[in-house]
Formats: structure tokens, sequence, C-alpha cells
């Protein structure tokens, strides 16, 4: 069954997982610039991952009837040095006329920090500027509602329509207040931490499928590349039909992206 995975890092990945992913049936992809596994020491650090982001991708991806998108931003865990930050954002719009940029991503709060909170706030302000979605990444663990609320408030203290933003990484104790407000929400599928494919189908059943996809996340840690069509194959264990594992898996991711005007699929 076709399907997309909306947000995994596959400058960490193999060719063998693009090879993979496209024997399960991916067809387009979307890889937001997220921390490295190490602190880059200088601005020209993150021009290049823009590059990789905006040009290398997109070919390897090719070559697997992949179709590959990306989102920009600097990340909330080197967000701490408000003059990197700054110099960063700086020269984001260099590379938001690429035609696989669909907007400013992940963004969010790592340590709910104050400095965080305005590298954030700067963030929202280039996407409102530029009329571009935003995917947003929540905090982990005792900190995650707390962080979620706050962004949240953030974009709405902008004006920014809560229909074009992706809040991620959501798991049952904030699923609800993301939803409720009007934002899209993503769970994260990991073997062990975030949501798994089994915990992912109960929120399912408990909120239904409207405004909310599932994506791998998959990363240079302990991560699945092929967790979506995993949590689908759950799914059907569990008695669901194919339509709501494609409407999870395809129509939801499609529909939110597909407001950036430049999202494709390979089919
Ligand atoms: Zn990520």
């Amino acid at each position: 069954m076709a399907y997309i995975d909306p947000h995994i890092h596959m400058v960490s990945r193999t060719t063998d997982d693009y090879r993979a992913m496209a024997l399960a049936g991916c067809v387009a992809i979307t890889e937001p610039a997220f921390w490295a596994g190490f602190d880059r020491g200088s601005v020209e650090g993150f021009v290049d991952y823009f590059g990789a982001l905006t040009r290398t991708e997109p070919a390897r991806a090719a070559q697997f009837g992949i179709a590959h998108h990306t989102w920009l931003c600097i990340n909330p865990k080197e967000s701490e040095d408000m003059g990197l930050a700054r110099a960063v954002i700086a020269r984001i719009p260099d590379f938001l006329d690429c035609p696989n940029v669909l907007g400013i991503g992940e963004i969010g709060l790592n340590k709910n920090t104050r400095n965080e909170m305005q590298i954030l706030e700067e963030h929202i302000a280039l996407a409102k500027s530029r009329g571009m979605l935003i995917l947003v990444h929540t905090p982990h663990l005792e900190d995650k509602l707390k962080g979620t609320m706050l962004i949240m408030d953030a974009v709405r203290n902008q004006g920014v329509d809560p229909g074009r933003v992706l809040i991620d990484h959501v798991e049952e104790h904030t699923v609800r207040p993301v939803l409720e407000r009007g934002f899209w929400a993503g769970m994260t599928l990991y073997p062990d931490t975030k949501c798994t494919p089994q915990r992912a189908v109960d929120i399912i059943e408990m909120h239904g499928t409207e405004r909310l996809w599932i994506n791998s996340a998959a990363d240079w840690g302990i991560s699945d590349p092929l967790a979506v069509p995993k949590c689908g194959l759950e799914m059907r264990r569990r008695g669901h039909l194919a339509e709501a594992v494609r409407r999870i898996s395809f129509e939801n991711p499609l529909a939110f992206l597909s407001q950036s005007g430049r999202f494709r699929t390979s089919v």
C-alpha cells in the first residue's frame, strides 16, 4: 500500500533504507532540519546541511522513486546560542525558494528555556512572513505538556492559522489539547520511546484519525525507517479497514502537506 513518511532524517540513513522503504510502498517523505547528534560549530555547518536537504537527498530519494521534501530551521537544541541561531535564521531565506522546501521546521522547544522561546518566535515570524507551513518538535518526557502549551500559545499570539501547523511527537497526554485547538498532530513511532506502533493504534482508537498522522522520525539513533507500514500492519491485525490505514498514512499527510503548494508524491 502506498504511504508517506512525513518525518524522517534521511541524511542519517543508508541507501539500503531508501530501497527498503520504496519496496514497502513509500512514495514521498519530508525531512525536517534537526540536531545532527552533535553541535555544529559555525553558521557554514548549517548552510552545508541545508544544501544536503535541498539538493543531495532529493537526488538520492529519486533513485528509488520517492519524492523528497524538507523543512528548514535551526533546531531548538542548538538555539540556546542566540547569536548563532540568529545568524543561521538569516541564511534560511536563501533556500526557501528551493522546490522541495515546504516550510519551517522542526522548530519548537527542548528544555523550554527563554532563549529557545525567543528563537521559536522568530522562526514563527519567518514562516508567517513567507506564508509557509510549520512543523513543530515537542520536548520529551515531563516537559512535553508544558512545552506543547507554550508552543501553541506562541503560534496563536502571532495569528498563524493552527490548521497550517503540525505539532509532532504527541503522546497520550498531549494529543487532545493539540487537536482541540485546531492544530494537526503527529505521532512518532519509536521502538522504545515516544509511541510504539501499539500505543499509536490505541491513540487512534481513542481519538479517531482526523488531523492525525504517523511518522518514523528515523534518525541516527534507535529508530525504524519502516515504522509507518509496521503501524499499518498493527491496525490491520486489530481489524481496522484498509481505508483507515490509508487515511492515517497517506491521505492525512497529503491533505496537510498539499497546503504548501509544493508537495508531490511519486504516484
Ligand atoms: Zn525529527
